[in-house]
């Protein structure tokens, strides 16, 4: 599909419609250099997605948070456009130990497990797994661990580097999107010459320029920008010519991809005394990694209960199916609320990020140890190969503001080489 003027020569292949593809095209476009977007799957927007066939409402399966610098364009872009941002900076929390509400004394062990944890990673001087700085004696430091490592970063407390949650810069902008915040990425791509549906094979940097290859055809260009996640590069399925130098390829490896599922509970309209926006987190009794759901209640007021499961639960649970992840989302709710809550469930949908052959993953988490490999990838391939994308969102890593601003930055740089190569 082209949804825009097409030129049949550009001077940039971006590889990937998501907010980074998008992103480096409209920088590239800006900074006066010709772009086609290439995209395998048949939709824009990548990991930025809303449905609302299955509720009826919008549903993100992925990013559903716009969180970042005030400068992000897309705060600007949602509000001249009219989508409604609803403020989650200070989210109400319910919280509870097995089936009854935490006490207001255990809420404040809660969030002081929270911070002290956060406090702990980010002032440890060694970039290390995140399981060897916290001895867990505490079922509250185990939730909040939990929402830290499995939900937030996609990984076991095993795998995940203490400086890659160092790294995280605050967030001028914490907003839920109504209308869904794929929908807005969708929106912000409007009028860039985009192929969905089609399928980079492979890219030949041996020459001057690039040839992307793909199923309908070679495209040639000066540059491309590749902003596929890292799980895609790993798999190999993007052969290159010449292959990626080892330390290239090592560093993609160094960035595998964490995990993060969603299971939406659709609702008859029944609030079981939870408010609008809540996060709803029980007490961990077990070993970690916990097999537990923690969940978002009606977000902006729609009757759904977002259950969120990461690391290696979340790998399981796509593996087992939707059902079986429904009915393992409806006992963790029915664990806190009570057995009544089951009969207020009217339909269920599990995301499954790890099985997209587009993904592999939600998003990447540096191995410990090796969070430097985030740096490694921002630098071009013989100069006319740029990586972009969240693994190299900066002080955003995951998010979709780190994902635009990587593709901005690697349009600028792509723009200066080739400005650079023509006057030569
Ligand atoms: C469940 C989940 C929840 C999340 N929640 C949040 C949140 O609340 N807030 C937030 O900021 N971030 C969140 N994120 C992360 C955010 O969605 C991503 O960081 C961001 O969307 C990634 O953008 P990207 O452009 O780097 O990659 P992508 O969006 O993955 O874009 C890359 C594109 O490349 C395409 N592609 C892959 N292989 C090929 C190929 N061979 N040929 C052509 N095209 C190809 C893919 O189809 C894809 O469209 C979440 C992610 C997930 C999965």
């Amino acid at each position: 599909m082209e949804t825009a003027q097409t030129p049949s020569a550009p001077d940039v292949v971006v590889v990937g419609a998501g907010a980074a593809g998008i992103a480096a095209a409209h920088r590239l476009q800006a900074l006066g250099c010709s772009v086609l977007v290439v995209e395998a799957s048949d939709r824009i927007g990548g990991r930025a997605f809303t449905e609302s066939n299955t509720f009826g409402f919008p549903f993100d399966h992925g990013c559903a948070w716009l969180q970042g610098p005030g400068d992000l364009p897309y705060i600007a872009a949602a509000r001249s456009a009219g989508f409604t941002l609803i403020d989650h900076s200070d989210p109400p929390g319910a919280l509870f130990s097995g089936d009854r509400p935490a006490t207001p004394c255990e809420v404040a062990k809660y969030d002081q497990a929270g911070e002290s944890l956060r406090q702990l990673l980010v002032s440890s001087q060694y970039d290390v797994a995140a399981s060897s700085l916290v001895k867990f004696s505490d079922r509250w430091l185990a939730a909040a661990a939990t929402w830290l490592s499995a939900m937030d970063h996609g990984v076991d407390l095993i795998e995940l580097s203490s400086a890659d949650v160092a790294v995280y810069g605050t967030y001028a902008v914490n907003a839920l999107v109504k209308e869904g915040l794929g929908t807005l990425v969708a929106h912000v791509a409007k009028g860039l010459p985009v192929w969905t549906g089609t399928v980079v094979t492979g890219i030949d940097w041996s020459g001057p320029g690039v040839i992307v290859r793909t199923q309908k055809g070679d495209i040639r260009a000066d540059a491309a920008v590749v902003t596929v996640s890292t799980g895609v590069i790993s798999s190999g399925r993007i052969k290159f010519t010449p292959g990626l130098p080892v330390g290239v390829r090592q560093a993609f490896d160094d960035l595998p991809m964490g995990l993060l599922t969603k299971i939406a509970l659709q609702t008859d309209g029944a609030r079981f005394g939870l408010l609008e926006n809540a996060f709803v987190t029980r007490a961990i009794d077990e070993p970690l990694p916990a097999r537990s759901a923690f969940f978002l209640s009606f977000p902006i007021g729609f009757d759904l209960c977002v259950g969120f499961v990461g690391g290696s639960h979340a790998w399981e649970i796509e593996k087992a199916g939707e059902e079986a992840a429904i009915a393992f989302a409806i006992d963790e709710l029915a664990s806190m609320l009570g057995s009544d809550v089951r009969r207020h469930i009217r339909k269920g949908r599990m995301t499954n990020w790890g099985s997209n052959p587009w993904t592999r993953g939600a998003y990447a988490a540096a191995r410990p140890g090796r969070h430097a490999a985030r740096a490694v990838l921002s630098s071009p391939l013989g100069d006319r190969v740029f990586f972009a994308g969240e693994a190299l969102g900066g002080a955003y890593p995951a998010l979709l503001s780190g994902a635009h601003m990587s593709g901005e930055a690697a349009a600028r740089q792509a723009a200066a080489i080739l400005a650079r190569n023509r006057r030569s």
